[in-house]
């Protein structure tokens, strides 16, 4: 899918209190796009990946998903399409303590009344080389597992875009480099669309296109 955004803005607040989250983002992803945004705390990251995703709304300026606006959706409509369309991959994991491995990946699944699909996990699994980890609960795996384990449900609906706000962000850099090269080799083999959030310019160099965001200004580096 081709995503646009044309002048893309977010303001809280009022008065004097009002702050530029986004400030006019015009941004185009290609369907064959890693793109990769790097900006320090509170420069409009997660602003825009909320806008980009449809967590949120904007203020002004337009966002389209293959030219629809998916701002124009009903609230159930977004949420479906969010479900199917877009995987995403936290900092904190965000697993289900209670849930193994295998629940957490299936939850997705669960929510859009959809069967488990053995075949698939399997494959995933082996992708991601959590095979052996698949019965264990959360807290019985490291960092580096778990992020693999939320990899691992962010695909299960087969999506075509992953955003990934500082993937890396709670793991050591061996773990951080593991996860970076696995999500190289979800983009190249499994030909999905990345949007990578993070404020350490090593991490953002894995993408074909990287951003910069500022003040809430985001411009494309030219490397
Ligand atoms: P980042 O993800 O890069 O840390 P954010 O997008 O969270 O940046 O924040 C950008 C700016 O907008 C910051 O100044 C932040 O304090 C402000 N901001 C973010 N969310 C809100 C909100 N819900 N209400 C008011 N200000 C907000
Ligand atoms: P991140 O680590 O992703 O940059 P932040 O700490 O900036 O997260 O913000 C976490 C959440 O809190 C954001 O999703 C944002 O909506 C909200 N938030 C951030 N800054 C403010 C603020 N000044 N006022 C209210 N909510 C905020």
């Amino acid at each position: 899918m081709n995503i646009e955004t044309k002048e893309l803005s977010k303001i809280y607040g009022i008065g004097e209190s009002r702050i530029i989250a986004l400030n006019k983002a015009n941004i185009k992803i290609n369907g064959n796009d890693f793109i990769s945004i790097m900006g320090p705390s509170g420069s409009g990251k997660s602003t825009l990946l909320h806008l980009l995703s449809g967590l949120d709304k904007q203020t002004s300026g337009s966002l389209t998903y293959d030219g629809r606006d998916i701002y124009s959706f009903t609230d159930r409509q977004l949420s479906a399409f969010r479900r199917q369309k877009i995987g995403f991959i936290f900092q904190q994991f965000n697993l289900l303590p209670v849930l193994t491995a295998k629940e957490n990946i299936y939850m997705p699944l669960l929510l859009d009344k959809q069967k488990p699909d053995e075949d698939y996990l399997k494959q995933l699994a082996n992708l991601l080389g959590i095979d052996d980890r698949l019965t264990h609960l959360p807290h019985e795996l490291s960092g580096g597992q778990q992020q693999r384990v939320a990899i691992a449900r962010a695909l299960i609906m087969k999506p075509d875009i992953i955003f990934a706000d500082e993937p890396t962000g709670n793991l050591d850099s061996r773990s951080s480099n593991e996860v970076m090269n696995l999500l190289y080799n979800i983009w190249s083999s499994m030909k999905k669309t990345i949007v990578l959030i993070t404020h350490d310019s090593r991490i953002a160099k894995t993408a074909n296109r990287q951003f910069v965001i500022e003040d809430g200004i985001l411009s494309e580096v030219t490397v």
